[in-house]
């Protein structure tokens, strides 16, 4: 392997003044992307700055909107008791992530920053409208999570700030009489695979009328892709198998996936279309009365 120092700031202060004093060094949070990308010479930094120890990047809080750090395994934001209650549509998500030894390791934040059209924490995040906070040492600026995606592999990230926290906006995506409900689907090759295509899917109904819905899709675009013209199809109009079929075929124009290993684009795009129609019929079926 490559020769590369390696420093463990304590704070997000003391990585900022290591950044600065090298500035070619790329921040690592938990490596399961980054040592596989070093390991196979598509990059080769000189210095490394682990966030591992860095303390306000850790942990899960609520304060008015749920604040999670950056450096929140994986494995945390599972077992954590607001996430399973409030947000089931990101835990499930995060238990198809990889296999238990890489949750135990991989972060929240690596799993945004790296930036793959694939990332299975983003499309349930885009959903819940989440919002993510950037810092660097001049200071912090709060952008909603889908502006972070640029294209594969490059976030909106300055080469000298850090993502810190992603912030899910105060609301109970399970309180019973809210209309609210949620899902999440994965297509893999095998059962712990990366997305052949992915969906999450928030709606919001009052009776048949659909008042909200959120969907997002994963591995069929550059990057993790909101169904906008699919949401405003459904939004203000009753649910019936009309209109989850006229948002099938949206949903299927709407992506702009790739042929690669896993998958041929065509069958991508067919997968995103039936997830539509499932997770729509399975969220009607669920509806309260
Ligand atoms: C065997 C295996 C299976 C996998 N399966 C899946 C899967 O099913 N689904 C899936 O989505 N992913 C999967 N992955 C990919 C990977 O595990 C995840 O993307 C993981 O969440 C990355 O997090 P990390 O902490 O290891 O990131 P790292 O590798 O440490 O970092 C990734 C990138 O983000 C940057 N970065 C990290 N944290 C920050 C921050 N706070 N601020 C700024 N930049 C930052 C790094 O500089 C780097 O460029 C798999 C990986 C492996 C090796």
């Amino acid at each position: 392997m490559i020769g590369y120092t390696y420093q463990k700031p304590g704070s997000v202060a003391e990585a900022f003044r290591l950044k600065e004093d090298t500035p070619e060094a790329l921040f690592v949070a938990g490596g399961t992307d980054l040592m596989v990308k070093i390991k196979n010479r598509e990059v080769s930094p000189k210095a490394l700055i682990s966030l591992r120890s860095v303390a306000e990047l850790q942990g899960i809080a609520v304060r008015g909107a749920v604040h999670i750090g950056a450096m929140t395994s994986i494995s945390e934001l599972i077992r954590n008791e607001v996430m399973r209650e409030k947000y089931p549509v990101l835990v499930k998500a995060a238990r198809r992530l990889g296999s238990r030894q890489i949750r135990n390791v991989a972060t929240l934040g690596g799993n945004l920053c790296n930036c793959s059209p694939c990332a299975d924490t983003a499309t349930p995040l885009l959903v819940l409208e989440a919002r993510a906070l950037l810092q660097n040492h001049l200071g912090t600026r709060e952008i909603p999570l889908v502006k972070l995606f640029k294209q594969p592999g490059e976030t909106c990230l300055a080469t000298d700030e850090i993502l810190t926290q992603v912030l899910i906006p105060a609301f109970n995506a399970t309180r019973k009489g809210s209309g609210v409900r949620t899902i999440f689907f994965k297509q893999g090759r095998v059962k712990m695979d990366l997305a052949v295509a992915s969906l999450s899917v928030l709606l919001q109904t009052k009776g048949n009328r659909v008042k909200k819905a959120r969907l997002a899709a994963g591995s069929v675009a550059p990057v993790p892709l909101r169904l906008t013209r699919v949401e405003d199809l459904l939004e203000g109009d009753n649910l019936s198998s009309s209109l989850i079929a006229e948002a099938r075929r949206l949903a299927e124009e709407s992506v702009k996936p790739i042929t690669d290993i896993r998958s041929s684009g065509e069958y991508r795009r067919h997968i995103v279309g039936v997830f539509v129609k499932r997770a729509l019929e399975t969220l009607w079926a669920r509806s309260e009365t």
